[in-house]
């Protein structure tokens, strides 16, 4: 079996990885770092990114968009700012924008240029790269690393791990990550999807593909713990959307460790507002009015003017009017309505799932790594950066800060050096 002898090796090609080879590879110098990618081609999931546009920073950057290891996400973030972001992408040749609500992309719009550019730098460095490679085994020898792959055998003094998470297998996502450096003896906290749909108990198929815009409330042991608004889509499973990808996190906490936020609790439901601007009475004044325009009409002509058709019909239903007319509503009757309308509630049904995640929530214990170096506290010259960490962030570009700011500091901030 040959064997083959670099300074530094990476493994993973995704946003961490890629960044990651780019500054080993200038601080060791041409042909001393490898790159091993298990999938055919690089950076999958990054190509996906943003719906192909790559959302890779927010202006609004901070620790409160993160979840996980508070002291790696303060220690990452304090060294690793939107303008580092922006200033290591600018030597790539890359120029970012941002859109109104301050989420980063490249000025192309393309993910396809953040790929590119991160993996010329690669070559510009030497960084010499192997694709469709399995990895059968890690161990650690004389201070070395030995990475067993199917058809060789690489030493190296510095192994950097970018695997990435469970999230998202159809882009190549597994667990083989967390599986190699168990091998090393390095664990991980409990997974488990955040930004994805979330199933509930109620299911109207009649909503499939309908959008609104409006508030959502998580509630825990029926308390608001976590409020978003924006765009809900309603699927025949239950709520989807990017709102409600923020609040799946803290769903799926619930379904994994029955914890929300931390804290033991007993229920989870979600509220929606879907008239969010107007208050209960404003709504209210409304349909009263229309009800003495409309009176021979149904009563979810009482709402179709202000929210799309199917969704009235589910509230007429709800409310027990759908067959009623218009003129023969009760005060009761409108209250009941404008209470569906803004204080819909759904309760989560089970967990979500990894094929519809964007990320995994949960990652390397923090015990196993420091939070100063990102190098493991047991393990010397054995780096983690990316998503297999403890660290998951908010829909918005937070993800690929925090992956790509990982990597780069990994050769950053430690003495250690090969
Ligand atoms: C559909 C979708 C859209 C998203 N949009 C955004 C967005 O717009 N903005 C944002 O901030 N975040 C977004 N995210 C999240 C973001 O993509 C991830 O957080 C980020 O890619 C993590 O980077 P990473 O390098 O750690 O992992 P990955 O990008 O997953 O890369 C890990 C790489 O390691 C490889 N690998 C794994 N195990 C092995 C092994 N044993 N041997 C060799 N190679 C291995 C994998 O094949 C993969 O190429 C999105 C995610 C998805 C799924």
């Amino acid at each position: 079996m040959e064997q083959l002898n670099y300074q530094t090796v990476v493994i993973g090609g995704g946003a961490a990885g890629l960044t990651a080879a780019t500054v080993w590879g200038r601080r060791c110098g041409k042909g001393q770092v490898l790159l091993l990618e298990k999938q055919s081609k690089i950076g999958r999931k990054l190509l996906a990114t943003g719906n192909g546009r790559c959302n890779i920073s927010h202006q609004a950057v901070s620790p409160e968009h993160y979840h996980g290891d508070r002291h790696l996400i303060k220690s990452v973030l304090s060294r690793w700012s939107v303008d580092d972001l922006t200033a290591f992408f600018q030597r790539l040749g890359v120029w970012l924008r941002s859109d109104d609500e301050g989420r980063l992309y490249p000025y192309t719009n393309q993910a396809v240029t953040i790929r590119d550019a991160l993996w010329r730098e690669c070559e510009r460095q030497g960084v010499q790269e192997r694709l469709s490679c399995s990895i059968v085994g890690i161990r650690r020898t004389g201070g070395q690393f030995v990475v067993a792959t199917d058809d060789r055998t690489i030493r190296c003094g510095t192994l950097v791990i970018a695997c990435g998470s469970k999230a998202a297998p159809s882009l190549g996502a597994d667990d083989s990550g967390y599986q190699l450096l168990k091998q090393l003896g390095i664990g991980h906290t409990q997974l488990f999807p955040s930004l994805c749909p979330v199933t509930t108990a109620e299911k109207y198929r009649s909503l499939k593909g309908v959008r609104a815009k409006g508030k959502a409330v998580l509630l825990r042991d029926g308390k608001p713990l976590q409020e978003t608004a924006g765009e809900i889509q309603f699927t025949d499973h239950g709520l989807s959307g990017i709102c409600i990808f923020e609040l799946s996190r803290a769903v799926n906490e619930y379904f994994a460790c029955g914890t929300m936020a931390g804290q033991s609790c007993q229920t989870v439901q979600i509220a929606l507002d879907l008239l969010p601007d107007h208050s209960f009475q404003e709504v209210y004044a409304f349909l009263e009015n229309s009800r003495r325009l409309f009176t021979k009409e149904t009563a979810d002509r009482l709402l179709s003017g202000i929210l799309p058709q199917p969704l009235a019909e589910v509230l007429a239903q709800r409310c027990r009017s759908k067959n009623k007319t218009c003129a023969s509503l009760t005060a009761r009757d409108l209250k009941q309505l404008v209470s569906e309308a803004k204080h819909l509630l759904f309760t989560p049904e089970k967990a979500g799932d990894f094929a519809a995640a964007q990320v995994c929530a949960g990652g390397v214990d923090s015990r196993f790594v420091d939070p100063a170096t990102l190098m493991s506290r047991s393990i010397k010259n054995l780096f983690l950066c990316g998503e297999v960490l403890d660290v998951d962030g908010d829909c918005g570009g937070y993800n690929l800060h925090f992956a790509v700011g990982s990597a780069f500091l990994t050769a950053c901030l430690s003495d250690n050096r090969t």
